[in-house]
């Protein structure tokens, strides 16, 4: 190792951080990173899903390449520039009807739902917003408080109410709405968040049907459905959305992550009535910058044309399969679940630092995974879209080692000391 993880720490700031192993990077390509050390990292993480087409792909730097040739401006705020035009045509051509009408432009999936949750209320005069706890929808002040997942220190909106996550039927949600409407009246909400599977909170799945009885008490009342698409949307759960795996028609769509394959950019797509409903509304100087959008373009286009979809379904099935092979024999996993390529494994982690070794660990022998969940307990696979079965069979044979070798105490777990996560 060179000392460039420890010459960080005198000059770049913890307060962004999030801190499993000692991990510097110098390059990489693919699936995979390459360690200041010079070694290679598969990283079934893809920096939390955001390089879709893993790293330093021709496809991404090509568009940024033309994009920076001959500069279209930087910004979308004063100017129409073409390939924000372009995206915005291609995914009004993906969503549903019901969501389309238009497309706004930001950085991040948190400026995004910081938006859609200023704009719902204002646009429809409502003052209140639904979501789920543990839902991760942000980490700015407007999207940390329609959030409401525990491992973030900001506080909730006034105007968020927070429903379990469904369980079993689904009753314990449906049955905490039904008090709430007594408390505030459904037509003065105006939204209700989803992921339709929620990430962070630990890879989870709503049970069968429960979603499709949420909209309809939503239609029924005239509150509008977000769909939070940012980590698990965009192809990578086997189908273009996730929420099509659920048959739901959101009438709000946002995007991040993945939609720019490593560069920043995320989109809502909304109904017009909505999304136009002021001017300077929601803008930060570099919103809508080409070069991010081309990049943008570039990768809906890529996972298009090459079917990355499919792969991501067929890879993801292969991955489930091995890993519920694996569970057999390794009493640390608990369940494993997700759609494609969106995979959390639940450990049985009565201490809550069998997930932490394990990520430690093997990281320690060239994979690189995180964790999440409410209780740090879910390790998630989030690999790029074009992961191949090879490198799938590689990953999980350094996970079966790692998790063996946490099992057997041969990790030292004072090495966890300067690595929280979170
Ligand atoms: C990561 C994430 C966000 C926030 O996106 P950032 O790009 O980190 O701002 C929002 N929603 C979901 C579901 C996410 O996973």
């Amino acid at each position: 190792m060179t000392d460039l993880y420890q010459r960080e720490s005198r000059c770049i700031a913890k307060l962004a951080q999030l801190r499993f192993f000692p991990q510097a990077v110098v390059g990489g390509k693919g699936a995979c990173l390459t360690a200041d050390d010079g070694r290679q990292l598969l990283d079934f993480s893809a920096s939390w899903g955001a390089a879709s087409l893993g790293y330093a792909h021709p496809a991404i730097r090509e568009a940024v390449h033309q994009a920076l040739t001959d500069q279209a401006g930087a910004s979308y705020l004063s100017s129409a520039n073409a390939p924000c035009l372009l995206l915005a045509e291609k995914l009004l051509a993906l969503v549903p009807p019901r969501a389309r009408g238009r497309v706004w432009f930001g950085h991040s999936g948190s400026d995004a739902n910081e938006t859609v949750a200023r704009v719902v209320v204002a646009a429809t005069g409502r003052m209140h917003i639904l979501a789920f706890e543990g839902a991760y929808h942000g980490g700015t002040v407007g999207s940390m408080g329609i959030s409401g997942h525990p491992a973030q220190s900001g506080s909730r909106a006034d105007n968020l109410h927070l429903m379990p996550w469904p369980t079993g039927d689904g009753s314990n949600t449906l049955d905490h709405l039904k008090t709430l409407f007594r408390s505030i009246k459904p037509k003065q909400v105006a939204a209700c968040f989803i992921e339709p599977i929620q990430s962070d909170g630990g890879m989870h799945l709503p049970p069968a049907g429960f979603f499709l009885q949420l909209q309809a008490i939503c239609r029924q009342h005239g509150i509008l459905l977000v769909c939070d698409e940012v980590k698990v949307g965009l192809g990578r759960t086997g189908l273009w959305h996730a929420f099509e795996h659920f048959d739901l028609e959101p009438d709000i769509l946002v995007f991040g992550k993945g939609l720019g394959g490593g560069l920043p950019i995320s989109a809502v797509v909304g109904p017009a009535h909505i999304m136009n409903h002021a001017s300077h509304f929601a803008m930060q100087t570099l919103h809508g910058n080409p070069v991010c959008a081309a990049a943008a373009l570039a990768v809906l286009q890529y996972i298009e044309g090459q079917q990355l979809i499919e792969n991501a379904r067929t890879v993801g099935t292969f991955l489930q399969q091995q890993l519920n092979q694996l569970a057999k024999t390794e009493p640390l996993i608990g369940q494993v679940r997700g759609r494609g390529l969106a995979i959390g494994i639940e450990l049985n982690d009565e201490d809550g630092k069998q997930a932490a070794l394990a990520v430690y660990h093997a990281f320690e022998l060239g994979l690189v995974l995180y964790y999440v969940g409410e209780n740090s307990n879910v390790l998630e696979l989030t690999p790029p879209l074009n992961l191949t079965e090879g490198e799938a069979a590689q990953g999980i044979n350094l996970l079966k080692q790692a998790l063996a070798d946490v099992r057997a105490k041969r990790v030292d777990e004072s090495l966890l000391k300067d690595f929280a996560g979170w």
